[in-house]
């Protein structure tokens, strides 16, 4: 008991000197905050992998590519496309934030109320894991959709061996209602602490890079659900595998290698070469 007060004593005041920083202006805290808190963690999240993916080095990392030798290194000029539009893409994120600010308000989020309970963080995480579920999968769906997939999503799946940084490389419509959405959906539906949306955008937005990184590395979440994605273009089209199994869209998927090696793993040895393809191979 005198442990978890201590955990939260220490965590307000943590909170306090971030309202410090911005002055104690919760419009700024919101706003600025929020824009920062995005574009830190895509930019840590994404600065490994792309001295990776834009010099092949450290040559150590090869032998945990999902796709072999495919963009090892990344053509100069594919590769700053792509930083372009993602780039874009996260700064129309910071945008949006400004946009919604006065929704955000009035649907209960605040930053100066006191923490919530732990009880209460874990239930709104739940409900976030659901919603990002829902609107990424329904959203998904719909850009697959031949009129739409052509003039919408193609872009992003220009990728069949998908870098980090092209989690992002969007058409702006998809950006917005197939990342934002549903990322942003969950805290603005319960109301959540803006302290608890920061912790679930900075999860959602390393989650989404590494997914895209083709790099299985150990001890980390793994990519191969989504990479399974860009290969086979017509399954797995959710963020967790919940709604692709309750409308069968992995069948495919689950009799695959893939779906063997979807585990995080924590040995130095390549998933590739600890579940081998039925002929040996580790592709
Ligand atoms: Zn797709
Ligand atoms: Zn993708």
């Amino acid at each position: 008991m005198e442990h978890t007060l201590f955990v939260r004593s220490f965590l307000e005041l943590q909170w306090s000197n971030v309202l410090k920083f911005f002055g104690n202006d919760e419009k700024l805290t919101f706003v600025l905050g929020t824009s920062m808190v995005i574009l830190t963690s895509f930019c840590v999240a994404n600065a490994f992998f792309m001295f990776l993916d834009f010099t092949g080095m450290p040559a150590f990392f090869h032998k945990y590519k999902i796709q072999k030798d495919k963009n090892v290194p990344v053509e100069t000029r594919r590769f700053l496309y792509c930083c372009v539009v993602s780039f874009r893409n996260v700064l129309t994120s910071c945008g949006m934030i400004y946009l919604f600010y006065p929704l955000m308000r009035a649907v209960g989020m605040s930053c100066t109320s006191p923490l919530p309970p732990a009880w209460r963080v874990l239930f709104e995480y739940v409900v976030f894991i659901l919603v990002d579920e829902f609107f990424f999968y329904y959203s998904h769906r719909l850009l697959h959709l031949p009129a739409l997939y052509k003039h919408i999503h193609k872009i992003h799946h220009e990728w069949v061996a998908p870098i980090s940084i092209a989690a992002f490389c969007t058409h702006p419509v998809e950006h917005l209602v197939s990342n934002v959405l549903p990322i942003f959906a969950g805290p603005v539906l319960v109301g959540s602490h803006l302290c608890v949306a920061w912790v679930w955008l900075i999860m959602a937005h390393v989650d989404t890079c590494l997914h895209h990184s083709n790099y299985h590395l150990p001890l980390l979440s793994s990519p191969q659900f989504h990479d399974y994605h860009h290969v086979k273009f017509n399954e797995n089209f959710g963020a967790n595998g919940l709604l692709d199994w309750f409308h069968k869209t992995d069948v495919g998927y689950k009799k695959s290698i893939q779906y063997k090696r979807h585990v995080t793993y924590y040995q130095l040895k390549p998933i590739t070469e600890i579940f081998p393809d039925d002929n040996g191979k580790q592709n």
